[in-house]
């Protein structure tokens, strides 16, 4: 039976990221992906200033920069009044981080980055197609079934997703909630910024339906914008994703009629839900498998990121034989996921949807008074870009 120091289980962009931090410390390492290749729908794309010096480390950040899109700032938009209410502005993190701005790129160009990497390493294997079915553990190893393969490993990281079946092998409990709503992405070559006097990154707010806009430099490097949609409740999956409703949304964000047209849809049911556990034995959870979010604010990929790039660091302390608490991930990465991304994600989503006017001027006026305000406006973006707990 083939034995590797690490089996990291998931090839989306927080596996391979982990997958490559373990195979930069020196270890052997092979990474199990049950797609033949990468998942390119439209999913994650904001990388926050953290991550990029994460990605910088591993020697990933040119080629990342050179596939997405740099965003300086973020607006809050009132769209029915069609009027900006507050912009921040990264370049006021300067000293903070190397890296004073978010980059918007797709998180499948990431994972196939880091896989091309992976497969230069001598000591990193990447099979694709290779299925997960089963984990057992003894006190020195652990042995992962695959239909076409046993491999045995000192240490496993799960980060195969929402669906985690390491997650489930584990007996682990994925608490939290479902919204009742589903979210919409409308891809279009529509300009947003050309026509509105937006940025790359804007958020709509709306009592019925807001939306939130985002430019991505899309494959071919040409642009398109995402714009992010409410459904209601009780809307059903074909009437959100008719003709008829996709066109209302755009004319909804202001596209004339003629320029109506759509490249790509994608409607996903969101969730808010955290493993109970980080860790069992030797096999650990990382991204959507430890953790779920509503995407409002971008930050979910990213914490998934920063416990790929702490876990590898504890992993090569314990696999040198150095001093390793390996409790510390769950520890550590457990309550940060509540406090900064449970909580935040969940207090972005009702703000955007906030149906009493009263409560929306309040909102509006405080955002305007925190921008205006340089301390203020320093400490919101620290926190919204997770630097203040990275
Ligand atoms: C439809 C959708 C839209 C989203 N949109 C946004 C967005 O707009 N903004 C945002 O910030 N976030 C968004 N998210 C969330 C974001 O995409 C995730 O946070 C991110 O993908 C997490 O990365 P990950 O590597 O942990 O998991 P994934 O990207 O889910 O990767 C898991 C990988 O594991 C593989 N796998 C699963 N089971 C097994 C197995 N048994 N054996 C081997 N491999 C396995 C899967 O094929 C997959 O490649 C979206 C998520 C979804 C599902």
């Amino acid at each position: 039976m083939q034995r590797r120091n690490v089996i990291v289980v998931g090839a989306g962009p927080v596996g391979t990221v982990a997958a490559l931090a373990c195979a930069r410390h020196g270890h052997t390492v092979t990474l199990l992906e049950a797609q033949t290749r990468i998942d390119d729908s439209p999913r994650a794309s904001t990388t926050q200033p953290p991550t990029l010096e994460m990605l910088a480390e591993l020697g990933l950040i040119e080629e990342y920069l050179s596939v997405g899109l740099v965003s300086r700032t973020f607006q809050f938009w009132d769209r029915p009044s069609r009027q900006l209410i507050a912009e921040f502005d990264f370049a006021r993190l300067k000293g903070e981080t190397s890296f004073p701005y978010v980059v918007q790129t797709e998180q499948h160009k990431l994972a196939n980055m880091a896989i091309a990497r992976l497969r230069r390493m001598e000591n990193a294997e990447v099979r694709l197609g290779e299925r997960v079915t089963g984990i057992a553990q003894s006190a020195d190893a652990v042995t992962v079934a695959t239909p076409r393969s046993t491999i045995e490993a000192d240490y496993v990281i799960g980060a195969d997703g929402g669906r985690s079946t390491v997650r489930k092998a584990l007996g682990i409990e994925f608490e939290g909630y479902t919204w009742p709503e589903r979210f919409l992405v409308i891809t279009t070559k529509f300009d947003f910024q050309a026509a509105l006097g937006c940025c790359l990154r804007t958020y709509m707010e709306d009592p019925g339906e807001w939306t939130n806009l985002f430019k991505v430099a899309g494959d071919d490097l040409k642009g398109r914008w995402r714009a992010v949609f409410n459904t209601r409740e009780d809307e059903k999956d074909e009437e959100a994703l008719s003709d008829a409703a996709v066109r209302a949304r755009l004319s909804r964000i202001y596209v004339p009629e003629r320029e109506r047209d759509y490249l790509h849809l994608n409607l996903y049911a969101v969730h808010q839900r955290v493993a109970s556990h980080f860790r069992r034995g030797r096999v650990f959870l990382c991204g959507d498998a430890a953790h779920v979010n509503n995407p409002i604010g971008g930050l979910g990929l990213n914490c998934g990121i920063h416990e790929a790039w702490h876990l590898s660091a504890l992993l090569n302390r314990a696999l040198r034989g150095e001093n390793a608490d390996l409790d510390d991930y769950e520890k550590t990465r457990r309550p940060l996921n509540i406090k900064y991304v449970q909580e935040q994600t969940v207090a972005n989503k009702k703000r955007l949807e906030e149906r009493e006017p009263a409560q929306r001027a309040k909102r509006f006026a405080e955002l305007r008074a925190m921008a205006d305000d340089p301390e203020r406006h320093k400490a919101f973006l620290m926190r919204a870009a997770l630097l203040e707990r990275s």
